[in-house]
């Protein structure tokens, strides 16, 4: 049977089910929970439906995130989107749950689902979300079809990067033609910003360093952030804006979080796959998109030399 068609199955038998995604939750993330909560509960309108996780302020638009505290778990259903990994699971255990259900685009780190869906050649989360509706039969309302967009969008950064693909275009295109969404009017939700975010944008392109072989990165004091009355997410919404530039083939942003004391660090490549040094510093993600969570700015240093390492041998053999 095909593995959308056993997810519903699967959703069918369960009264109460959960929906998780990751930490610094995203566009893709949200837009793949909140359609899913939402077609499950117009489907099923006595079934409990949760969607889980810390509300991310500035995505505020998808959906208001739900409290577990009063549910019994362990007759319930988990269902994680756009998580690889146990420990980037926000707001829920799996082994608090019956059954789980994994749907991720993402390269696989931990096993953890009675039903896996991984498709690492998926542009998002959010284009399996709309595999497994139409591999159902279901027909998406507006709402829901503005969710899954943005989600799409999110992660592509309008249809820019890899994996961008026909299967994502006909998606999209059948996703429009259905819904009829004024998708041009949502792009204000994900693009608006206040021009402190613009100022902040031209102190990181004049102040960033660039090494020999290629690597460009920037160190973003919780300081600098309040001078600039940004939050410390801010850079990690901009670091896509580098990827065509003459002389970067490897570019970090870092940016200090006083309040969790860690400094996280957005990495992008458009030469060398980064995923594996991200994984040894205990972040991981994509090929050319990864994310960590640092302890210090030796670490940091620590990075940033495994990355120049490996653009160096990148360039040797390219
Ligand atoms: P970001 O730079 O936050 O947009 O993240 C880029 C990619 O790296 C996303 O696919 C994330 O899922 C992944 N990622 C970001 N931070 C981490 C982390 N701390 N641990 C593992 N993966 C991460």
């Amino acid at each position: 049977m095909n593995i959308y068609k056993q997810i519903f199955k699967v959703i069918k038998k369960y009264d109460t089910i959960v929906i998780a995604r990751h930490i610094g939750a995203d566009p893709d993330a949200l837009g793949a929970q909140f359609a899913l909560k939402n077609i499950i509960l117009r489907l099923f309108p006595d079934k409990n439906v949760y969607a889980v996780g810390n509300p991310a302020s500035r995505f505020k638009f998808f959906g208001n995130n739900d409290k577990i505290d009063d549910i019994n778990t362990n007759k319930s259903l988990l269902i994680v989107v756009d998580t690889p990994d146990l420990k980037r699971i926000d707001g829920a255990n799996p082994s608090d749950f019956e059954y789980i259900i994994k749907i991720d685009h993402h390269p696989i780190i931990d096993k953890y689902g009675n039903i896996e869906v991984i498709d690492d050649s998926a542009c998002s989360a959010s284009q399996l979300i709309l595999e497994f509706v139409y591999a159902n039969n279901i027909k998406l309302t507006k709402e829901e079809g503005e969710l899954l967009y943005l989600g799409i969008v999110g992660d592509t950064d309008r249809f820019l990067h890899d994996y961008t693909s026909t299967r994502t275009f006909e998606l999209v295109t059948k996703l429009l033609k259905d819904t009829g969404i004024d998708f041009t009017s949502l792009y204000k939700n994900l693009y608006h910003r206040p021009i402190s975010e613009v100022k902040f944008e031209g102190y990181i392109y004049n102040n960033l360093t660039l090494t020999d072989n290629g690597v460009a990165y920037i160190k973003l004091t919780d300081k600098i952030m309040k001078e600039y009355g940004v939050d410390s997410a801010a850079a990690g919404n901009m670091i896509n804006d580098l990827k065509f530039v003459d002389e970067i083939i490897v570019w970090i942003f870092f940016s200090e979080d006083v309040k969790s004391n860690l400094i996280r660090a957005n990495i992008r490549s458009i030469g060398p796959y980064v995923n594996e040094t991200a994984t040894i510093f205990g972040g991981g993600g994509h090929i050319y998109a990864s994310g960590a969570r640092l302890k210090s700015w030796e670490d940091a240093d620590k990075l940033i030399e495994a990355y120049d390492e490996l653009v160096k041998n990148y360039k040797k053999l390219n």
